[in-house]
């Protein structure tokens, strides 16, 4: 859950990207049990309902599906809610929506494991996660969009489970500490499985 600017406010559902693309939930199967911003329950005993369906926003979400699948550029139909309490909208999401960013948490993860553990050259880890095909001459071989990332790292503002890296870290030392953060939180069962697997499974779940 995170806080926008304004008086909306992100939640996150149990179900996953490639669920919800098949299916969008119904307004009650993922309405919010509380209001994230002044804690107001959705149906408090003996009162009305008090956080309204407020319908459909629609929301691009990129990156691949599956660790090696194509990348992809999706549109989510988000559900959205306001709280009669308080005002607020409430915006649910599935697994992996991150706040202010078109990247899923599964591919924005994917990259780091790309860059950091298995070292690959930029230009070869953009040909994993970014839908966009062809590139300017300029951004060939490089892709800014993973050094946004890092950055985001190193300053907390993005998978703040990862713990802060020194300094002197280079950004790939930095997107393999965060990639081998998110395969931990991976289910068990996925402990077997190659380490971009249980990435794309921790990242759904990080926060
Ligand atoms: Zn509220």
């Amino acid at each position: 859950m995170k806080k926008g600017r304004s008086n909306r406010t992100i939640v996150h559902s149990a179900i996953d990207v490639k669920t919800w693309l098949s299916r969008v939930p119904s307004v009650d199967e993922v309405r919010p049990g509380q209001c994230p911003r002044c804690a107001a329950a959705s149906r408090p005993v003996g009162q009305g309902l008090q956080i309204w369906g407020h319908g459909l926003r629609d929301r691009q979400s990129r990156g691949p599906l599956e660790p090696l699948g194509d990348p992809v550029e999706v549109t989510l139909r988000v559900r959205r809610y306001v709280c009669r309490p308080c005002g607020a909208v409430i915006a649910v999401v599935p697994l992996g929506v991150v706040a202010g960013r078109l990247f899923a948490a599964m591919a924005i993860g994917l990259a780091l494991t790309l860059f950091g553990v298995e070292r690959l050259p930029l230009g070869k880890v953009r040909q994993r996660v970014s839908p966009w095909r062809r590139v300017g001459a300029t951004a060939h071989g490089s892709w800014l969009a993973v050094r946004r990332w890092v950055r985001a790292i190193r300053g907390g503002r993005l998978f703040a489970g990862v713990r802060l890296s020194p300094e002197r870290f280079t950004a790939r030392q930095v997107a393999e500490r965060a990639a081998m953060t998110l395969a931990a939180l991976a289910p068990p069962a996925l402990a077997g499985e190659v380490v971009t697997e249980r990435v794309f499974a921790g990242a759904a779940r990080a926060r």
